[in-house]
């Protein structure tokens, strides 16, 4: 599959550069149902891109750029990626370490009862709690002021501060809303860290999946290639890219921010090692900011076990965009000049500087696909109307 490329004289309806989800499922609807002529490259030397599972030495399936569960709300995803997987139901759920016990993550009902010796025993009860704790904020700027506001100092300080500077080198203060405005507070004992409408993993892993969506005639892949080294080399019609948005036009304005993570991944000889998929380590003292077990995720049976730590880092693969003010400004000049760029299409998490879930990157292609049917249409549709 890495073998050098060769320019082949051959002609391709679409170069798509990135083969995780966004890149994938693209080059599936145009070649089943354009039947184009499809170039799928990517830089890594596998299919999947952040999604890739592999098995490792020990035979257990771990995930190489950290944990991915699937969850949506969005019948349209599930329909599209069912035709390519079987699904195994995965409910997950996270604990937290704070003053050395382990409770649920988001907060509920049962996180306030076992963290400050309670018995509320209904959401009413919960729920007053709470507001009792809650230090309204007049303005809600910063991520600090929708946790302050919501629950107060101390359960922010216990559950959120440390965690997100960690995560991000960054006070919560410095960070836009956005960022915890996302996570709940429950004040019933619903322990599930997602509360979409379907949950599952795909049943033989993520890269099983990829490799059935991409097993089709029209399709080639080359793993192990860059778009910049095969950029002039091939013969294309249009290209959808799904890298970088920055690096494409050559960093002209800077470089968009990313935070990173560095993933020790560790085998285990021990039949388990957590008692939920993901355990929270919120303390600033402590390095990594959560460890995941597979095997909870895929249902596996082994003696051994497989468990990932994580270690955000400024430096690396770009994993989040930062959520700032001026890099979404930054981003927007990059986007103008995408959009202006005749012959491309971009998509995906790297190519809109922004962070999706999985399904709504599925979402996203799916929608790019339409449009592009949309236009293709088009010409043909005025003809017949001239006519
Ligand atoms: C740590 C972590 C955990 C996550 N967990 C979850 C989760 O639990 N659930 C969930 O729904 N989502 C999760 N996500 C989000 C998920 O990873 C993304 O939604 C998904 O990967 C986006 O797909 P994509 O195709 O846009 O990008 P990617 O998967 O990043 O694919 C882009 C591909 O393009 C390739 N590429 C880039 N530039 C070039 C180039 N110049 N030449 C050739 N190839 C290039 C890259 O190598 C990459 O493989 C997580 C993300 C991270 C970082």
């Amino acid at each position: 599959m890495n073998a050098p490329f060769r320019a082949e004289k051959r002609h391709y309806d679409y170069l798509i550069v990135g083969a995780g989800f966004a890149g994938s499922v693209l080059a599936e609807r145009l070649a089943s149902q354009h039947g184009a002529r499809v170039l799928l490259v990517d830089r890594r030397p596998h299919v999947g891109g952040n999604a890739y599972d592999e098995p490792n030495e020990a035979g257990i399936l771990y995930h190489k750029y950290g944990p991915h569960i699937f969850h949506t709300n969005s019948d349209q995803v599930v329909d599209y990626l069912s035709q390519f997987t079987e699904w195994r139901p995965y409910e997950h759920r996270v604990r937290a370490v704070v003053r050395d016990k382990l409770v649920p993550i988001p907060i509920n009902r049962t996180t306030l009862n076992e963290l400050f010796g309670l018995d509320l025993k209904t959401d009413e009860e919960a729920a007053e709690y709470l507001a009792s704790r809650a230090e309204p904020v007049d303005e809600i700027k910063t991520s600090e002021d929708v946790v302050v506001n919501a629950v107060g100092r101390e359960l922010y300080e216990l559950f959120f501060r440390g965690y997100t500077r960690k995560q991000w080198d960054l006070d919560p203060s410095e960070l836009d809303k956005q960022v915890t405005a996302r996570i709940p507070t429950r004040t019933n004992t619903d322990d599930r860290y997602f509360t979409d409408t379907f949950q599952a993993m795909p049943r033989d892993g993520y890269t099983a999946m990829f490799k059935r969506i991409l097993d089709h005639p029209l399709i080639e892949v080359r793993t192990g290639v860059d778009f910049r080294d095969v950029r002039d080399e091939v013969d294309y019609g249009h290209l959808i890219y799904t890298g970088p948005v920055d690096e494409y036009f050559d960093y002209r304005f800077g470089k968009l921010p990313y935070r990173s993570l560095k993933f020790d991944h560790q085998t285990l000889e021990q039949e388990q090692f957590q008692e939920t998929g993901t355990v929270n380590y919120p303390d600033e003292q402590v390095p990594y900011t959560r460890i995941s077990e597979y095997k909870h995720l895929t249902g596996q049976q082994s003696p051994v076990t497989t468990v990932t730590y994580e270690y955000p880092s400024a430096e690396g693969d770009p994993y989040y965009p930062i959520p700032r003010e001026e890099n979404q400004a930054l981003f927007k000049k990059y986007e103008a000049l995408a959009d202006e760029t005749e012959g491309v299409t971009f998509v995906g998490r790297l190519a809109t500087y922004r962070y999706y879930n999985m399904d709504q990157i599925v979402g996203q292609a799916l929608a790019t696909f339409r449009r592009m049917q949309e236009r293709a249409n088009a010409p043909r549709e005025a003809a017949l109307a001239a006519e």
